[in-house]
């Protein structure tokens, strides 16, 4: 069942999965999040996208947070004669930062300044790593290359030269153009391709306070300079990507493991919502199942301590987008069946808030009273987030009438929603809610429900307080699965 996974699905939109059939699939199987990719696709595309996703999560009653994954100062190769070419071991290959179509021997970047970032006998990967280069000469506009590792090279692939200098900025004037058109049309988050320190967070997120806007970020940690600031970045940041892919590259992908972990711990302890990205089913692009080291990373993944996990080539452009998100979902449920999963009642930092210590308070009284749910009458969600960082094995219930804390809310680790209608008091709020929790088959008579909340509650104040309801209406009936909204399921 959907409402009993807790670590969250983010789906890559993609050619494989647009138009709205598609993406009600998707929806239907699971996805929690929808990336746009703004290294591909026009303005056009991505519009249509977000006009269907917000039509579907209406019409499937089903918030979903929409993430804008900005491209920044990616390098990537241009395009061949062909669409791909070949490179084998110990050829000779020449690149071009010269604006010409590639063919066999002639690779296209679009860096301008990668002659200057070679060094004679330094590396470039091409395609996460998967293909890999040594400079033998630089020589003008062209960089010579022996190939170390070879294989097929498609158009439009990263390259990456780790320990090169990228420019400045990690965004570009393309970045800045997606950024106002993504801004303009809502979306939920936006995520920022290569940070390397806490000053990139707070550049963007002046931009979204410029515009208006009350969007959120997320920093792709994927530069060895923003593990070096890696504590200042998450704190800055409102979610953290472990973006796998141009990550291992740049530090080496023997570090990979380790580093992840590392990045996840941090952010769990913060209270940052983490996403672990790239490469998770990768297998499934092209065959129906998963390989048996797919399935255990995904499991270690969430056992980790991820909010969500990430599908990328997989949903974008596979050939089994709705089965790697289904086969995802089971991968997590399985996991999370084991309780010593749940519960992570760190106690070792100070509460810099009140709403810290409510929320504590409400995990340590949940797992002490063994309820069965911790509702969060909430504005911005925060509370719920909070909640979120100890795991508890009680749901989280976040229940609010504003739509884009809804939505945002998708991203976090087991948070569910609730929309109920306006309300003079927390008993009045808490009526609705014992219905429809009893009506989704969430709790039973007698069991114990935790409420936070702020009062007086028509101040709609900060949170401030913590009470424990008993469910005590025995006549209320649970709705067949089809009367659910999709993520009651
Ligand atoms: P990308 O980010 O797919 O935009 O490169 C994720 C990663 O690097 O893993
Ligand atoms: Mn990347």
């Amino acid at each position: 069942m959907l409402a009993d996974r807790r670590t969250k699905i983010v789906a890559t939109i993609g050619p494989a999965i647009r138009g709205k059939d598609n993406l009600r699939r998707a929806i239907a199987a699971g996805m929690n999040v929808a990336r746009l990719n703004f290294s591909h696709g026009s303005h056009e595309d991505h519009l249509e996208v977000i006009k269907d996703l917000r039509a579907l999560s209406v019409e499937m009653h089903a918030p979903l947070t929409i993430l804008q994954d900005l491209q920044g100062p990616k390098i990537r190769v241009g395009r061949f004669e062909n669409g791909a070419i070949e490179i084998e071991e110990g050829e000779k290959v020449v690149i071009t930062v010269k604006d010409v179509l590639g063919k066999p021997g002639l690779i296209p970047s679009d860096f301008k300044r990668l002659p200057q970032s070679s060094r004679v006998g330094g590396r470039i990967m091409l395609d996460d790593g998967l293909l890999e280069l040594r400079v033998d000469a630089v020589d003008g506009d062209e960089v010579h290359c022996t190939v170390i590792y070879g294989g097929v090279l498609k158009d439009r692939k990263g390259m990456n030269v780790p320990g090169g200098e990228l420019s400045v900025d990690c965004l570009t004037e393309k970045d800045l153009k997606d950024l106002e058109f993504g801004l303009k049309h809502g979306v939920d988050y936006v995520a920022l391709s290569f940070v390397r320190r806490g000053d990139d967070i707070r550049k963007l997120r002046e931009l979204i306070q410029a515009q208006g806007s009350s969007a959120r970020i997320v920093a792709k940690i994927e530069m060895l300079e923003a593990i070096e600031n890696l504590e200042e970045v998450v704190r800055l940041s409102d979610g953290v990507m472990v973006a796998r892919g141009d990550l291992a590259v740049e530090v080496g992908q023997t570090r990979l493991p380790q580093i992840q972990k590392q990045i996840v711990k941090l952010c769990n302890s913060v209270g940052r919502p983490v996403i672990t990205a790239t490469q998770m089913l990768d297998s499934m692009t092209e065959n129906p199942r998963p390989t048996r080291a797919e399935i255990t990373d995904v499991a270690n993944a969430v056992l980790d301590g991820s909010d969500a996990l990430m599908l990328s080539a997989e949903s974008a452009s596979g050939r089994f987008p709705f089965r790697c998100i289904q086969t995802m979902h089971d991968i997590i449920v399985e996991v999370e069946r084991n309780g010593d999963y749940f519960y992570d009642m760190r106690m070792d930092e100070q509460f810099s808030s009140v709403a810290d210590g409510i929320g504590a308070a409400s995990a340590l009284t949940a797992m002490k009273l063994n309820a069965t749910a911790i509702v969060c009458l909430t504005t911005s969600g925060k509370t719920a987030t909070i909640i979120s960082g100890y795991r508890p094995k009680a749901r989280i219930i976040a229940v609010t009438h504003i739509l884009p804390t809804l939505n945002r809310l998708e991203l976090v680790w087991g948070i569910q929603t609730l929309k109920i209608d306006p309300y003079n008091s927390s008993d009045e709020a808490m009526q609705q809610i014992e219905r429809l929790l009893l009506e989704y088959g969430l709790v039973k008579p007698g069991d114990k429900v935790i409420l936070t909340l702020g009062v007086p509650v028509l101040e709609r104040g900060t949170t401030n307080a913590l009470r424990v309801y008993t469910i005590g209406r025995e006549d209320i009936r649970r709705l067949s699965p089809e009367q659910l909204p999709t993520r009651y399921r």
